[in-house]
């Protein structure tokens, strides 16, 4: 068999399924024989199917190819772990609308993957089933809370794959592994059938090797829902066509508050070197303010944890899971919660119990909806200026295991960067831009108002055009 297949990018190996030089069962074959050989040093996957399948003849411009799912979005008949116990052997009982368009467009999918427990976090760590690994370097977290996806792209387990992004769950990661995350606007892709974690942040979006692939993948899973009425009617989009665009013209605004203490040299080096890369090409850079950022990650964790609090109330034992023994209505809540959820999902919902409780609700919920709205209206102000803004995604590489799980507030620090984005809404991407002198991944976010996916994609695939940090694959040993 084609042993290049990892060199490919998915649109590459999809066009040869096309011209029928390899069947989409071979590409199954291929990829799900190395999750058998790496998954064990890399805890990306947490279910591979054994059996292919394709339930759509369609020929999509991804047809035949596998994916990886994470773990909190429905697969009907497949078991739905979100990486906790209470969840264990749960089935889920429909498709989320992401799987049935993927399904439609002729993909395979390939098994589930590994993440934070309900999407808390930004290590893996957080997991029932023990830390995802990242490619680069084993001792190190491929980040969170899509960390299973992130790695099994990055090794290229498979082409790509599926995250969910609350406050950088998809970006953070993907830059932590060296591959391309997107988190598109607020409302572009369905959450039915995705476990909801915090409602008026959440979106589900594309981890892939590079930006064409996911363009592609963003074609097939956005668009307006019936079943999930926050979702917009943008329209019909067609993001593969803004790649391959010129850029010249373009203005790109520099935070001054994303460049500052905190920010890792290595990092803000990396992120120098793209900036002046897009100088040579005639892009025009501009600095520009966010003033309220220093108060996303407060209002953020006010807000997510509030509504996780209450939407982690249906896990009760009786309706989806594991439920304690007992034959008392109460104490089998209490127990059942009690074993099966970890400890920082616990965290979480204390705190957001405690500021949505009456007395409180006001000086923290309410408070944090306020600065929110603030931070929204810096964006907007700043899109009047700018097409777009770049940063950097993270503000360290991949740390070690163990570096920050006991210490919540670091860990929590690691988002500072993308958290923005979802309190406005706005759509974000992270893509590789070089490496540490230790040979870690290194990212670069681009961010953009409301729909505007399309300006993030132009400026990703012009850097992809004239760089090979996106090709470059981690040696496992
Ligand atoms: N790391 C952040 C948190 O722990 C974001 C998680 C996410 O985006 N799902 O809440």
């Amino acid at each position: 068999m084609n042993l290049n297949l990892i060199e490919k990018s998915g649109y590459e190996i999809a066009r040869d399924i096309k011209d029928k030089k390899i069947n989409p069962e071979e590409v199954y074959s291929f990829f799900k024989e190395r999750i058998d050989k790496y998954n064990p040093r890399l805890n990306a996957f947490i279910e591979a199917y054994p059996d292919f399948s394709l339930s759509s003849s369609q020929n999509s411009s991804l047809f035949g190819l596998p994916i990886a799912i994470k773990d909190n979005i429905c697969i009907q008949g497949k078991e739905i772990t979100c990486a906790s116990k209470i969840l264990s052997s749960c089935r889920a009982v429909y498709d989320a609308t992401v799987i049935r368009k993927l399904k439609e467009a002729g993909l395979s999918l390939i098994g589930t993957t590994n993440m934070d427990e309900f999407a808390f976090g930004s290590s893996t760590e957080n997991s029932c089933y023990g830390p995802s690994k990242n490619p680069w370097d084993t001792d190190r977290v491929p980040g969170g809370s899509s960390g299973g996806s992130a790695a099994a792209v990055a090794a290229r387990l498979v082409p790509f794959a599926l995250g969910s992004d609350t406050a950088g769950s998809i970006r953070q990661p993907a830059s932590l592994c060296g591959v391309v995350g997107f988190k598109p606007t607020y409302g572009r892709v369905s959450r039915f059938g995705l476990v909801a974690f915090g409602s008026s942040l959440d979106q589900i979006g594309p981890i892939t090797g590079n930006i064409k692939d996911c363009a592609s993948l963003l074609d097939i899973i956005c668009g307006p829902d019936k079943f999930d009425s926050t979702t917009a009617q943008a329209g019909e989009q067609n993001f593969t066509e803004a790649l391959g665009q010129d850029i010249s013209s373009l203005k790109i605004g520099l935070p001054k508050e994303y460049f500052g203490e905190g920010l890792d040299p290595q990092i803000k080096e990396r992120i120098e070197a793209a900036i002046n890369f897009f100088k040579k090409e005639k892009v025009e850079f501009v600095q520009v303010s966010l003033p309220h950022t220093q108060y996303a990650l407060p209002a953020y964790y006010v807000i997510a944890c509030s509504e996780a609090s209450s939407n982690l109330q249906r896990f009760d034992g009786i309706r989806y899971g594991q439920r304690a023994q007992g034959n008392k209505l109460g104490p089998v809540y209490e127990k059942s919660r009690r074993l099966g959820f970890g400890r920082e999902t616990k965290r979480r919902i204390l705190l957001g119990t405690y500021s949505l409780s009456s007395g409180y609700y006001d000086l923290y919920y309410t408070r944090a909806l306020k600065v929110r709205r603030l931070i929204k209206n810096d964006f907007d102000r700043v899109f009047k200026e700018v097409d777009a803004i770049l940063t950097p995604s993270s503000p360290t590489p991949a740390f070690k295991i163990g570096e920050k799980i006991k210490d919540p507030l670091k860990m929590y620090l690691s988002d500072v960067y993308t958290i923005s984005s979802n309190l406005a809404g706005i759509p974000a991407a992270s893509i590789p831009c070089g490496f540490t002198k230790d040979n870690l991944p290194v990212g670069m976010q681009l961010m953009a108002k409301d729909f505007d996916e399309e300006i993030i994609i132009k400026i990703a695939d012009f850097f992809q055009s004239h760089t090979d940090f996106h090709q470059k694959i981690p040696q496992l040993k």
